[in-house]
């Protein structure tokens, strides 16, 4: 039979030692060892944190106050591997504090042999096995080796503390399932003992990273999920909860099926203490369970009805798409120099039945979260190519298109080929196109979409930084990229004429990315003011109300052939006034 292999670390600062040690542990028969050795004390806490050794020799003989520290400071970071200090002589004193500090056993120098290493390092190692166990037992449910009650309540508290710093909020969900009795009657306990392990697995597998779950009843489940900024998140979690539970199960060839209901306790709106929000998280609960179906409901009124609203906007924007009730509207882009129209923006907007006219803003969240983004972009790049032909139809002299491209699409796969396919098959040339990409998305990806934009502008697609000035980008990392226009961000230009700051931005900003070949526009402009500021700083276009609001495509076409004429006039007097 092969001999277990006992890892050392040694941390001690002479090498006699060290020869010494690693003779006696060569000469042990029943297992073989592997020695590292740590000389210097400053790298000991590293060394000692590395989840690679079975058992650590200090050497307490050298300035026993490092030593000291060193064990408590294992000790906080969690270190699980047992310690043995050595010590000179024999003192009950140094050997207590040792203990105290977190060594597992210590060992006199002088009266080391064989025998008392082996069997003081086996020891050390069984005993840290068996508290581990112990542990496991004691914070984990046997049924479903998930977290149990104890260590649900431990982590509670933790995200109470994180909570408390103004870290971070979260969100506790009491979950209960429902018709589990029957499945217990009908089937008999083992069945249902394998229903729960399966509920268990699958909840473990639809929750974030950063959530847990815990068992802590029969068929009684809590989630913790940390970081939950909205009420939409929340519920997203706890529909997709609902979702998994409550699909069929096969358990030895009999199908059958179960409901949950939930009950959502925020914090701090349900409380600020962990009695306070299982209770809560509780009462919610039963609320559920007094409904027909699976369900979920949060103790704070407001949020129930956020989330009947959110649950409502989700359904009506699925049906948007194929009801026909999305729409785009036009906002030209005008050059500063000339007045004349140098391109246009489309822009999304739903026509919402009961509620008229809904900006991005008020569904764009809701339309990520049921993944509904790649398919709105989609519509919208193919309902451009029939607007584009459209326009050539009419004889109307080519401008190109700039439409925002969510960070999302950009990032999934297949963008560049779906892209080229919609052109290709709507005959659509790739150079009528800008795409806006959001600068702070563009930041924080610059390597993952860098090949992507490339592929793209071979084909002539342009692309744009959208909202500058907000992303903190460095105009050179930019240069990587093939952007030609940056548009600056309203927040800035709306405030050019009142706040200094905001002027020597732009100001910067502008002259910037003139140094980089970059057409600059100025984004929202709605006085006269921030034009005349554009103007004399020598920014490219402005895009904004005080030309002209977005337009339906008839309004624009409309504007567009009398461009030269009307429009342009109007600008132009504008100008001289
Ligand atoms: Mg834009």
């Amino acid at each position: 039979m092969q001999k277990p292999i006992i890892r050392v670390l040694l941390i001690n600062a002479h090498s006699d030692q060290y020869v010494d040690m690693a003779k006696m542990l060569d000469a042990i028969s029943v297992s073989d060892y592997e020695m590292t050795w740590c000389a210097d004390y400053r790298h000991a806490l590293e060394a000692m944190l590395a989840p690679i050794h079975d058992v650590i020799l200090l050497d307490y003989e050298h300035a026993p106050h490092i030593c000291e520290e060193l064990l408590r400071s294992a000790s906080a970071h969690g270190c699980t591997t047992p310690i043995l200090c050595l010590t000179a002589t024999v003192n009950p004193e140094l050997d207590r504090a040792a203990i105290k500090a977190g060594a597992a056993d210590y060992l006199v120098k002088d009266r080391l042999d064989v025998d008392i290493i082996e069997r003081t390092i086996r020891y050390a190692i069984d005993r840290k096995n068996a508290e581990t166990e112990l542990a496991r037992l004691a914070h984990y449910d046997a049924l479903t080796g998930i977290p149990n009650r104890l260590l649900f309540n431990d982590r509670l508290d933790r995200a109470l503390q994180r909570a408390d710093r103004g870290d971070s909020p979260f969100a506790l969900l009491y979950l209960d399932l429902d018709g589990f009795k029957a499945v217990n009657d009908a089937y008999g306990h083992d069945m249902g003992d394998k229903l729960v392990q399966g509920i268990a697995e699958r909840l473990s597998q639809c929750i974030r990273r950063t959530d847990s779950v815990a068992r802590i009843g029969g068929d009684e489940f809590t989630v913790l999920l940390e970081k939950t900024t909205s009420t939409n998140d929340t519920v997203t979690i706890a529909q997709k909860i609902i979702d998994v539970v409550t699909e069929p199960f096969n358990i030895n060839g009999q199908q059958m099926r179960v409901g949950s209901s939930i009950g959502i306790a925020v914090y701090p709106e349900a409380g600020r203490d962990a009695t306070t929000l299982i209770k809560h998280a509780d009462m919610a609960m039963y609320e559920a369970k007094a409904m027909q179906g699976s369900n979920y409901r949060f103790f704070t009124a407001k949020m129930n009805s956020e989330a009947v609203d959110q649950n409502r906007l989700d359904l009506e924007l699925r049906a948007a798409i194929s009801n026909d009730e999305l729409a785009l509207f036009f906002q030209p882009r005008v050059s500063l120099r000339t007045g004349q129209i140098v391109g246009v923006e489309a822009l999304l907007r739903w026509h919402h039945p009961e509620r008229g006219i809904l900006l991005p803003g008020e569904f764009i969240q809701a339309a990520k979260q049921l993944g509904l983004l790649e398919p709105i972009g989609y519509w919208v790049l193919n309902r451009l190519c029939l607007d584009i032909a459209k326009m050539d139809a009419m004889k109307i002299p080519p401008l190109r298109v700039s439409l925002n491209v969510a960070h999302e699409q950009f990032m999934a796969p297949n963008f560049v080929s779906t892209v080229e396919s919609i052109l290709s098959s709507m005959k659509i040339s790739a150079s009528r196109f800008e795409f806006e990409l959001a600068e702070s998305a563009v930041v924080a990806n610059l390597d993952d979409i860098a090949d992507d934009m490339v592929l793209l502008e071979k084909q002539g697609i342009r692309f744009a930084l959208d909202g500058f000035g907000t992303g903190y980008s460095s105009l050179p990392q930019l240069q990587k990229l093939p952007i030609t226009t940056l548009k600056l961000d309203k927040s800035y230009v709306q405030k050019v004429t009142v706040d200094k700051d905001s002027a020597s931005v732009v100001r910067a900003m502008i002259y910037m990315a003139h140094g980089l070949e970059l057409t600059v526009v100025g984004e929202g402009v709605e006085t006269e003011g921030q034009k005349a500021f554009l103007v004399k700083n020598r920014c490219d276009h402005l895009q904004g109300f005080f030309y002209s609001q977005p337009l339906s495509f008839e309004d624009f076409t409309q504007l567009l052939n009398n461009e030269g004429t009307t429009a342009r006039r109007t600008y132009l007097s504008i100008v001289d006034k």
